[in-house]
């Protein structure tokens, strides 16, 4: 579905040159849940604005279904760190939801089905007339969610979604992401800097390294399809897979072990 090939972005301007993304290839398989982990400052908006096309890489290339991305593709959405930023706050939550489907050609009802649709999934119909300030930091991020929904993309890709929302309200959405992964069978590539969220979410995890980021591990997660905030982060294995991606984070901040190279094992640590 996704396929990251040597991937690679220097920033260039006013003097300063920044690798930010050294060499990345990794792929995405139709209907996987991903994350992508890594310390802040490795390259992880970068590469989703590569993968996104909204950012040229200087090296390497992005597929999309077999397609090379050079600008935004049409089945792919994006749901930002920066919900506050992203809705914009004088139009009302439906007309939020539904501005990128005025791209596609759809009539008017079926827009309205669409929305309205959305925003049930992620538990919102009766804020369609709301305004985003109205909401909570949470509902907000709810509305970015169902806007993605409502295009009905073969792609999510999501960028730290939850960093800026308290304790409580990550844990519901974080059921809500996994929810609506297993009922739409979407492709979701989700990215983050929370190792105990990346284990959690992911059927899969990609470690990567400081920046100039490679990827440093890829890990299956070996737990049970049906998780619980309550129930799977006691399991003893997810402590185990936790520990270990920790540890891979903490090596790679020093720089230690594989540097240029490339590790993959989807092998997860033994138990
Ligand atoms: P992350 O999302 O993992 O925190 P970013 O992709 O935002 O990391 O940034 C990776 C590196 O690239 C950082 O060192 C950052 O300062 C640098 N960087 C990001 N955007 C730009 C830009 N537009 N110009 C120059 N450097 C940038
Ligand atoms: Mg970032």
């Amino acid at each position: 579905m996704l396929d990251v090939r040597g991937l690679k972005k220097v920033y260039e301007g006013s003097g300063r040159r920044v690798e930010a993304v050294r060499d990345l290839t990794f792929t995405v398989d139709a209907g996987e849940l991903v994350c992508l982990v890594g310390p802040s400052g490795c390259g992880k908006t970068t590469l989703l604005k590569c993968m996104g096309g909204l950012l040229s890489p200087t090296s390497g290339e992005v597929l999309l279904e077999g397609r090379k991305v050079s600008g935004p593709p049409p089945g792919m959405a994006f749901v930002f760190q920066e919900y506050g930023r992203s809705l914009f706050p004088w139009m009302r939550v439906g007309e939020n939801v539904e501005l990128p489907l005025k791209q596609k050609d759809l009539g008017k009802s079926r827009r309205r089905e669409l929305v309205r649709d959305a925003l049930e999934s992620v538990g919102l119909e009766d804020a369609v007339g709301a305004y985003p300030w109205q909401l909570s930091g949470g509902m907000q991020q709810r509305v970015a969610i169902a806007r993605a929904l409502a295009y009905e993309p073969h792609v999510l890709l999501m960028d730290e979604p939850f960093a800026a929302v308290d304790a409580q309200t990550r844990a519901d959405l974080e059921d809500l992401v996994r929810g609506l992964w297993r009922e739409r069978g979407i492709t979701i590539l989700f990215v983050t800097h929370d190792i105990d969220e990346a284990v959690y979410l992911g059927e899969r995890v990609v470690v990567l390294s400081a920046s100039p980021t490679v990827v440093r591990e890829q890990l299956k997660v070996d737990l049970p399809a049906e998780r619980d905030q309550l129930h799977t982060r006691v399991d003893p294995r997810f402590a185990e897979l936790r520990t270990h991606v920790y540890e891979q984070i903490q090596a790679a901040k020093r720089g230690d072990g594989p540097q240029d190279a490339v590790t993959k094992s989807d092998t997860p640590p033994p138990r």
